[in-house]
């Protein structure tokens, strides 16, 4: 972009700017969003920057009022480079809060030399610094929105000790972290807190939620009124999150369990990674054209576990979606441990990989599991405990497919849906995929595959817009009176943050599918359901 369309974004407010540049005032010292309500400032004081990082490791502080950890996708990245990708979303999830550079160039696969090499030309900051502003702005986040206590927000924002976040941001920021506090801190007894994460629109929530509602984890996951609910484990640490949708002002709203605190950056990036908060759905749905047929706000559905997904996977292979759930459920109340949570069907911890590698195939058997799914689970469990295979990061896509690959009941079908689903590998694509098949028209899947090359780099979007195809109409087909069917209360797609989205995409979403590709029958939803 040329320095007068940096401008001329942050002078129109242009909301499509938000999250993929910060532009600093010489003038202030300070570095904003392009949507910013302050006073504009003359282009001769502007310097602009890809990252909030970058800003600050040029000297800008961060503006109270647009506030830029509130900005969407905290690092618009070209998802080509891989590397770059994968070390911020480790960065993202606390990677350098226990462990150093060393040991996350190590998981990456390369010297810690080399990533700072690499982070320093794609992003202009080094690992260190990015992890710094990463902190910093989420403990600006909870100093603004909860009452924390000073220590909580500390660690949470993943400071080693209370004195060098202190210090830290006084130094950055040139305030005392208690000058931010929008609530007296209290109640040490507060059971939660809740925090916001950004995205860009459209967001289609329903139908991520309707995705993860045949797929769930009985007594594991759950969504009641609009809201997801699971419980954590990570590490030693255990307890419960609650996400809805405030689309009103393009946030999901986080509620932790105060349990949970010591791994808020953890639970905040695998949130972000299953609800795909940082797609842009403006660049995929002008790349997928006709395909996208008014649903831009569809997202590829994640995973906030990736262990957990591969296992659900698994169990739902070649059965239907009803019985892959009954065993989900059986399996759960088996090998996962009990946790109290203040949710009645909230009551187990997802089954570790150690509890399910070291069991007996017998226990398997007794839950009703074929011996050839019981030894794919297993053999999965196994490979993630030993470390054979990390299904947290893949930097070489190939290499990850082709592990996968290697394990018992694992065809290419089933590596393609990990990759988009665990990896978030946006170019994934299940050629082989029935649901797929039948919404190309075609019986061949080489066929699918050849269709599929203009939509490069975004198939697994593609692979969700052509499952979306399949599903019945969310109205009533045949002439329809929008406004009566936006009004009908007994629609089971309806929720209350409906009425929020905006009109033209809220139509999208009400009517039929219009004209071309029609809206199959239950048979064909079942078909590319059961993955
Ligand atoms: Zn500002």
């Amino acid at each position: 972009m040329e320095l007068h369309q940096y401008y001329q974004a942050i002078v129109t407010r242009d909301r499509r700017f938000d999250g993929r540049f910060f532009v600093g005032v010489k003038s202030t010292g300070i570095y904003c969003r392009p949507i910013c309500r302050s006073r504009r400032p003359l282009l001769k004081h502007c310097e602009f920057f890809r990252l909030a990082a970058a800003a600050e490791a040029a000297g800008f502080r961060p503006c109270l009022r647009c506030r830029p950890e509130l900005a969407p996708g905290q690092a618009p990245i070209d998802s080509a480079d891989r590397l770059t990708l994968a070390a911020v979303k480790q960065i993202e999830a606390g990677a350098l809060t226990d462990g150093n550079v060393g040991n996350l160039a190590q998981s990456l696969g390369v010297s810690d030399r080399h990533l700072r090499r690499v982070l320093l030309a794609n992003l202009g900051v080094t690992p260190i610094q990015l992890a710094q502003t990463q902190r910093l702005l989420l403990a600006k986040q909870l100093l603004t929105d909860t009452n924390l206590s000073m220590i909580d927000v500390a660690f949470a924002s993943g400071f080693s000790s209370l004195r060098r976040f202190n210090a830290l941001f006084r130094q950055r920021y040139r305030i005392a972290p208690s000058r931010l506090r929008a609530k007296p801190s209290k109640n040490r007894e507060d059971t939660s807190c809740s925090c916001r994460l950004p995205y860009r629109t459209p967001f289609d929530w329903e139908s991520l939620l309707s995705f993860f509602s045949r797929r769930m984890f009985a007594g594991i996951e759950e969504i009641e009124n609009g809201q997801y609910r699971r419980t954590v484990q990570i590490g030693k640490h255990q307890g419960w999150i609650a996400v809805e949708n405030d689309s009103a002002n393009h946030v999901l709203r986080l509620e932790v369990s105060v349990t949970l605190l010591p791994v808020l950056m953890d639970v905040r990036a695998r949130v972000r990674r299953l609800f795909d908060l940082d797609a842009d759905p403006e660049t995929i749905a002008s790349h997928l054209g006709d395909l996208v047929n008014g649903h831009s706000g569809l997202r590829v559905p994640g995973a906030f576990d990736g262990f957990e997904m591969a296992i659900r996977a698994i169990l739902g292979q070649q059965i239907s979606v009803s019985a892959a759930s009954t065993f989900a459920a059986r399996l759960t109340r088996k090998f996962g441990k009990s946790i109290q949570t203040p949710f009645p069907d909230l009551t187990h911890l997802a089954p570790t990989a150690k509890a399910l590698a070291t069991a007996d195939v017998d226990e398997f058997l007794s839950l009703g599991i074929t011996r050839a799914r019981a030894k794919s689970v297993q053999s999965m469990a196994q490979a993630v405990l030993t470390g054979a295979i990390s299904l947290d990061v893949a930097v070489s896509i190939e290499t990850a497919l082709n592990q996968l690959k290697a394990l018992p009941g694992i065809g290419d079908w089933t590596a393609h849906y990990f990759a988009m689903r665990i990896f978030g590998w946006p170019d994934a694509f299940p050629h082989s995929d029935l649901g797929i098949l039948k919404a190309l028209n075609t019986t061949k899947p080489r066929e699918a595959l050849a269709r599929a090359e203009s939509w490069r780099p975004w198939r697994a979007y593609a692979a969700i817009h052509l499952w979306k195809t399949l599903e019945k109409p969310v109205a009533p087909t045949g002439p329809t009176e929008p406004r009566r069917s936006r009004t009908s209360p007994a629609k089971p797609w309806r929720s209350r943050n409906l009425p929020n989205v905006k009109p033209n995409y809220a139509r999208a979403l009400l009517l039929p599918n219009r004209g071309g590709r029609q809206i199959a029958g239950r048979r064909q939803l079942a078909a590319s359901d059961t993955n």
